[in-house]
């Protein structure tokens, strides 16, 4: 069987696929599969894939967004950790030879050398429709490994997707906000309903694209993540008790001497703070070890 170009979406073909090889969803892989060409469209076109990109998927399914994606990029490098959809995918894109898939946890995966083997020194875009069960391990490997990337254009969960772009003050700023909005400007791309994936998810979903920024000079990022955490350890505290009782091997006096230099008022809170200013803060901090 060969099916047509950009018809993976189509449920009636997903279907035939899934049952001439005899697949069955494995719930606990986070194996939801898109069947809207417009909301693959809207991806595509929200990453802005043009005939120079070089793409890293994570999580192929049967192939329908990384259909799209060699059809507009340059080569495609993607993960899939389910070993049973190969048979489906040498099918389903058989056309295509700009496609490497590894059949590998990203996880677990030496990402750095197999991206290296395949774009060079290039940098390249990560597209994805990730596995909700492994979102935020997923971006922290992508965003913490050094890797060249230039955006990450995803659908995530709706929920985690909006704490990620949330603004300082909003109930949803915490933690995982600092941590996107330190390595990159995150903005959302469009909201997903449920009735465009088989299965059909408990929860909505929204498509983020992040734009990786340069990273910050002289800034040591376990101390820089260690201080935000201690920030939002106790939200109704000021940032001055948060910081001096969240264990930091730091007094009291000295965190309120690195406040001032930092030109943060001490009776603020942690989850008020800019990402500029915890950066700022960090700097300023006196040592803390590992
Ligand atoms: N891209 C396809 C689509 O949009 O129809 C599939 C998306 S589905 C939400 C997530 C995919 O990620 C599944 O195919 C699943 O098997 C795969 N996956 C789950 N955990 C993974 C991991 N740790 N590493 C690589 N792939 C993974």
């Amino acid at each position: 069987m060969k099916p047509e170009h950009h018809r993976l979406y189509r449920p009636s073909v997903l279907k035939e696929v899934l049952e001439a090889h005899g697949f069955s969803f494995t719930k606990s892989l986070g194996q939801n599969f898109l069947i809207d060409g417009n909301i693959i469209n809207k991806i595509v076109r929200g990453a802005e894939i043009t005939k120079e990109d070089n793409v890293l998927e994570i999580g192929t399914g049967i192939g329908t967004l990384t259909e799209e994606l060699a059809l507009r990029g340059k080569k495609v490098l993607a993960f899939e950790i389910d070993k049973g959809l190969e048979p489906i995918l040498k099918d389903t894109l058989q056309d295509f030879s700009n496609i490497h898939i590894v059949f590998e946890d990203i996880l677990k995966a030496e990402v750095k050398d197999i991206v290296t083997k395949e774009f060079g020194e290039e940098p390249f875009k990560v597209v994805a429709n990730l596995p909700y069960y492994v979102t935020t391990p997923i971006l922290g490997k992508l965003l913490e490994e050094d890797l060249n990337i230039s955006s990450i254009t995803v659908m995530v969960q709706k929920e985690v997707g909006q704490r990620m772009v949330a603004k300082p003050g909003s109930k949803d700023y915490g933690s995982l906000s600092v941590f996107i909005q330190f390595f990159t400007n995150p903005s959302i791309i469009t909201k997903v309903p449920k009735t465009v994936f088989l299965p059909k998810p408990k929860v909505d979903s929204i498509v983020l694209r992040m734009d990786v920024k340069e990273p910050i000079i002289g800034i040591e990022k376990d101390k820089f993540f260690r201080i935000v955490k201690a920030a939002f350890s106790k939200r109704r505290k000021t940032i001055i008790n948060a910081l001096s009782t969240y264990g930091l091997p730091v007094d009291k006096r000295e965190i309120r001497h690195a406040l001032e230099t930092s030109n943060i008022h001490e009776g603020r809170r942690g989850e008020e703070l800019t990402v500029d200013e915890f950066i700022v803060l960090s700097i300023n901090f006196p040592n803390i070890g590992t």
